[in-house]
């Protein structure tokens, strides 16, 4: 990526007027009220041409003007703790700013060039869909319809980069890998196709994943740094299978799930108290032991405090300890309690029992659980949160099924599941079969997927949500990674969400683009990311992070509100890793204008 661009020289001599009027400014304020008039003058000059026609410039221009008014509000100074406006006037007047990055002067370059309706207009170049036709009727429809079938080649350029665990030959290469596996462990297939035995086999030290995996010295290092502090980890056997014999990108999103890398595992080392690490404040919203409640009519109920693997970016790693930690179930009187106080707020209609994961808990404990809460009247639909079909998919026996099928009450009660599947690559013939017995019994299964850095490449979560489609599976949200330091590595710009969402994700069929783009809020809860009416961008910080103020999701209901002020990861940082692991920067150059 040619990066000479983004410097104070360079911004200057390609926005020559506002920084002449910077040059000339005598007070903040003064030249906050200039800046702000003249960003109005230029949205409104653009505007006058009649004969422009190119209504996606005019919505650039649009949208680059709103967000540079929003960020010369001294209202935004103070929120941000940084002054757009003295960071333009510095840089008219050449005073020195060595505090400002390249990541500073991209995002400012790309918003002033979108100011003036310039910037990088079509996503895919290749692709030439004209709006407008000559034409009518049959040769109008004849030309769209050609001009759908390039897109559509488009798309299907890309899908085939990741890849799916139903192939031909990752099935054959998750096979030969179990044998491996098994070998070493001196066990039979039998054995391996028991839930308990993979429980018990659950990988928790560096030495015998050594002799399971192969792993890089970088890969060997953290793991090892993180097992002796302490930190939590774990993997299946199954979930080891997944992983490639050889070293190599193909099943990097696999092995990011669980193998935490050395920055995580140095911020989480340094961390005295790890209660710090509740991004989600889920202390304070957690009115009873066990239960969290957000929303008038959902509470989350935790019976079981663990997971048969530990996820990196876990939004709970503060209060998990190790993967299927003996400490880790409530005891029945706690989650009695917990009920009891379900029951006693009818608002509530939808129980999502969570955790960690209660289905690695036995069989008569989740049953005896799921019969006091069906017990309630007032609870309409039981939510039962888990990523054993992804960990462990030999837990769903028929049994299990069985038992979370028996609280489906057409009419009265519905019962489901969520899933946490996070890659095209982590779909196998076991999770198939896990899936189908919860669907064969009339229960809908449905995903959250994180979008992090290993499934945001283009059309890589389109290929996940087509392909889960087609295992029955539905994508409900897709999470913006929380602004969890530790979880760096993981990080995707939300910009970049947005982007897929509507430059890949919309043109997918309904039915398969069925989820929603959040970002999870302390406090706040979901905020959805289509109601950009909901949130600002306040301003660009030094290093070239966005920071967002987020409005409650009822701003319009209550009084008061409170909102979120959220710094995000730098676009530039991004696209660089981008860069890094193969992918061509252009090709994701107009993420610089979804705000
Ligand atoms: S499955 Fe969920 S709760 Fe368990 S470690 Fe992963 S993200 Fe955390």
């Amino acid at each position: 990526m040619d990066k000479s661009r983004f410097n104070p020289h360079y911004l200057k001599a390609t926005n020559p007027l506002i920084f002449a009027i910077a040059q000339k400014g005598s007070s903040i304020d003064g030249l906050r009220s200039e800046l702000s008039g003249l960003v109005h003058q230029m949205e409104f000059n653009a505007t006058q041409d009649v004969t422009h026609r190119d209504v996606a410039s005019l919505a650039r221009v649009r949208d680059c003007a709103q967000v540079l008014k929003n960020m010369l509000k001294k209202r935004a100074d103070d929120l941000a703790g940084f002054s757009m406006v003295q960071a333009i006037w510095d840089i008219g007047t050449n005073t020195p700013r060595p505090d400002l990055g390249p990541a500073f002067y991209a995002e400012l370059l790309y918003l002033l060039r979108g100011l003036e309706g310039q910037g990088p207009r079509k996503a895919f170049e290749n692709v030439h869909l004209s709006g407008i036709s000559q034409l009518k009727g049959r040769p109008a429809s004849i030309e769209r319809s050609a001009q759908l079938d390039d897109l559509g080649a488009e798309i299907n350029r890309w899908l085939p980069r990741y890849p799916y665990g139903l192939h031909k030959e990752a099935v054959k290469r998750r096979k030969g890998r179990r044998d491996k596996i098994l070998k070493v462990l001196g066990a039979s297939l039998k054995e391996w196709q028991d839930w308990h035995w993979q429980i018990k086999h659950i990988v928790r030290d560096v030495e015998s994943l050594d002799r399971l995996v192969q792993l890089t010295a970088q890969q060997k290092q953290a793991v090892t740094k993180a097992c002796q502090n302490r930190l939590p980890f774990g993997i299946t056997p199954y979930y080891l299978s997944l992983m490639d014999e050889e070293l190599s990108d193909r099943d990097a999103s696999v092995r990011a799930q669980v193998l935490p890398p050395m920055d995580y595992v140095m911020r989480l080392s340094a961390v005295q108290d790890r209660s710090s690490l509740d991004f989600m404040r889920e202390e304070d919203t957690s009115p009873f032991d066990l239960i969290t409640r957000r929303y008038p009519a959902i509470c989350i109920l935790k019976p079981f405090n663990t997971c048969p693997q530990i996820c990196v970016y876990c939004q709970r790693n503060w209060e998990i300890d190790e993967a299927m930690d003996s400490k880790a179930f409530a005891g029945m009187d706690q989650i009695e309690a917990a009920i009891k106080w379900i029951g006693d707020h009818p608002a509530i209609h939808e129980v999502l029992i969570t955790g960690g994961d209660p289905v690695a808990m036995e069989d008569a404990t989740l049953l005896d659980i799921l019969e006091k809460v069906a017990a309630i009247p007032t609870v309409e639909r039981i939510r039962i949160g888990t990523r054993t079909p992804v960990t462990i998919p030999m837990r769903i026996t028929p049994e299990l099924a069985d038992i979370v099928g028996r609280f489906r009450e057409l009419g009265k009660r519905e019962v489901c599941v969520v899933t946490h599947v996070q890659h095209p690559y982590e779909i196998t013939p076991d999770m198939v079969t896990a899936i189908n017995q919860f669907r064969m019994r009339g229960i809908p299964v449905y995903n959250q997927l994180v979008y992090t850095f290993y499934i945001s490449k283009r059309f890589a979560a389109v290929a996940l949500r087509r392909y889960l489609r087609l295992i029955g599976i539905e994508s409900y949200y897709t999470f913006n990674t929380k602004g969890k330091e530790e979880t760096l590595t993981y990080r995707v710009p939300l910009a970049r969400l947005m982007q897929e969402q509507q430059e890949e994700a919309r043109l997918m069929p309904g039915i398969v683009r069925s989820d929603e783009a959040v970002i999870n809020l302390p406090r706040l809860g979901k905020h959805y990311l289509k109601l950009r009416e909901q949130r600002d961008l306040l301003s660009i910080l030094r290093d070239g992070s966005r920071v967002y103020e987020f409005l409650s999701w009822e701003k319009n209901i209550s009084e008061n509100t409170p909102t979120y002020v959220y710094t995000d990861v730098p676009i530039l940082d991004y696209l660089e890793r981008l860069e890094q692991v193969g992918e061509t920067v252009s090709d994701y150059e107009t993420v610089w204008y979804y705000f």
